[in-house]
């Protein structure tokens, strides 16, 4: 048995609504002995995502729900500490689905385990911009997005990871880039620091007229990762062949009943003439993994794609951090630092 004791989150009952604070409690247990080809990380930092809430339902959505007991999922980056597998040596660093947890055993042939490539930036971009997020916000815009120079592009939670990277692109493919964000420090910054057009602040109290003084062509492609308010504002100023990929719908990841929630399948799908829309997963272009990883980060490292990060520190924090990102307290993509 190894000296290191393991300390992880587990799903201790299910949330209804909002996260209660004994839905997920942390739990210690002894890292066993390796077997041959298997491989043992020590957690660096921790990823949290919005997708994870939903995972903790009791409903199959595109993912199996996380059993009771189970270690809450999530990417992170990784040191790998003892290796019996000849594809990883004690140093390397790697991003996987190791979940929220401080060590985790992986096979040497685990799918979705990556080498992080030194390009100069730092190791929790690739859970951000350079990584998961940022991938969505690249693939989802260009290949489903489809934006033309000269076309309007909307993007809310236009802050974080994935919204940050689309409306980056989306100005570097000549198109006018309108954010929607919470707050007005946030919509400054995503004007003055990251150069979109504009941005809306949805807690304004004035979304509809705001969106249509920003958008006075209307909007040709809009990015869905909001749901709610946004996106039946949105509906209205939607020209004619416009696209919408949806990402997702974080306004109802809290929601008590997901069956009663109004999705924007339900508001794109009853317009008259409704946008070409369709749900995506970012793993459609799992095959572009490294090639769209390796461009993002050469973004950075060149000024090119500018981002912010909120840190929440050890896992004690995660929980708080997390629940405050589902309600917009993240300024940026929300991380949980775990060792140096
Ligand atoms: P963020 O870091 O931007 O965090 C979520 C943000 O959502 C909050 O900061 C908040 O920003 C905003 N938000 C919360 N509640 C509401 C609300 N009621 N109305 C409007 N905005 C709200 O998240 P990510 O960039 O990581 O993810 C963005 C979206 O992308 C999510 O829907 C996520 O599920 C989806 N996603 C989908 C993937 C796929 O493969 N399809 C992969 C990865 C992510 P603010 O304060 O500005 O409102």
């Amino acid at each position: 048995m190894s000296d290191n004791a393991n300390r992880k989150v587990v799903l201790n009952k299910r949330p209804q609504g909002e996260i209660a604070n004994d839905d997920l409690v942390i739990r210690e247990e002894p890292v066993r002995d390796l077997k041959d080809g298997e491989v043992l990380l020590k957690t660096l930092w921790l990823s949290l995502d919005p997708y994870m809430r939903p995972r903790m339902n009791d409903s199959k959505g595109y993912m199996d729900p996380i059993e009771i007991g189970a270690t809450i999922v999530g990417e992170s980056v990784g040191r790998v500490v003892e290796s019996k597998s000849p594809k990883y040596s004690v140093g390397d660093v790697v991003t996987s689905y190791s979940g929220w947890q401080e060590y985790s055993i992986i096979s040497g042939d685990a799918p979705m385990v990556y080498k992080i490539k030194d390009q100069g930036v730092p190791l929790q971009a690739y859970l951000g911009v350079a990584g998961m997020p940022g991938r969505t916000g690249y693939c989802g815009l260009t290949h489903v997005g489809k934006p033309k120079a000269g076309e309007t592009v909307v993007v809310a939670a236009a802050s974080g990871p994935v919204g940050t990277v689309v409306g980056q692109t989306a100005k570097q493919m000549g198109c006018r880039v309108v954010g929607v964000a919470g707050g007005e420090k946030k919509c400054r910054y995503v004007v003055e620091e990251l150069g979109f057009d504009a941005c809306i602040d949805y807690k304004g109290g004035n979304l509809e007229a705001d969106l249509k003084a920003a958008c006075p062509d209307g909007i040709d492609v809009y990015f869905e990762n909001v749901g709610g308010a946004v996106t039946r504002a949105v509906a209205k100023l939607l020209n004619s062949g416009s696209r919408v990929p949806i990402c997702g719908f974080v306004s109802a990841y809290n929601a008590e009943d997901a069956s009663k929630v109004e999705t924007p399948f339900h508001v794109f799908g009853a317009m008259e003439e409704p946008p070409e829309h369709r749900f995506f997963l970012v793993t459609e272009w799992q095959d572009q993994h490294q090639e769209v990883t390796a461009h993002l980060a050469e973004q950075i490292a060149s000024g090119k794609l500018k981002y912010s990060e909120t840190v929440a520190e050890g896992l004690d924090n995660a929980v708080e951090a997390f629940k405050g990102m589902l309600n917009g307290k993240n300024f940026g993509k929300q991380l949980v630092h775990i060792a140096d």
